[in-house]
């Protein structure tokens, strides 16, 4: 079903290339599911305007909360080889990690699509599922709408680390 976010303050937000404290330092600000819904999919809208997409010319942008309370923010990254390029969500969770942030609360996706809630692609959803299964993923369109889903939604019966730790059959000892 899709909603609509009801007309609440955005926090505010200074740097969307950092972690961002949302009050005066407190990461506790956004307590209500409401405000970050609101706060994330203006993020994200934000995020999308640094796109670099020369070849798709397909904008995403993404913004993610961690448990704390901060936002980072990403978008595509595309290159010259192809494959190279960088979706908007692991743009974002990279910076998180490498800032010392891997418990997520939700991520919030946006894209120009006119008629249709962007959707992660299958190697973004993998990546969200490493840091759990049971988060927010707001799917949004451009005038505000979004779908909510958990990780687990969009990657059913997944594979994740806990299971590399699970008994096995047979064991190896030679380096793996
Ligand atoms: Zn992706």
């Amino acid at each position: 079903m899709a909603l609509t976010p009801e007309d609440v303050p955005v926090a505010t937000v200074t740097d969307g290339s950092r972690v961002v404290p949302l009050e005066s330092g407190s990461t506790h600000s956004l307590t209500s599911e409401k405000d970050m819904i609101k706060t994330l999919l203006h993020e994200c809208l934000q995020a999308k305007a640094f796109a670099y997409c020369p070849y798709s010319k397909f904008r995403v942008g993404a913004a993610l909360m961690t448990n704390e309370g901060n936002i980072f923010v990403g978008c595509n990254v595309e290159n010259a080889c192809y494959n190279l390029g960088v979706c908007a969500e692991r743009t974002a969770i990279q910076k998180a990690i490498s800032e010392g942030h891997m418990n997520f609360r939700a991520i919030a996706i946006a894209s120009d699509l006119e008629d249709q809630f962007i959707s992660p692609c299958g190697a973004c959803r993998q990546v969200m599922r490493e840091f759990g299964t049971e988060w927010d993923v707001f799917l949004s369109r451009p005038d505000g709408s979004y779908l909510k889903m958990t990780v687990d939604e969009l990657l059913p019966m997944s594979f994740g680390p806990e299971d590399l730790r699970k008994k096995k059959v047979f064991s190896v000892h030679n380096g793996c």
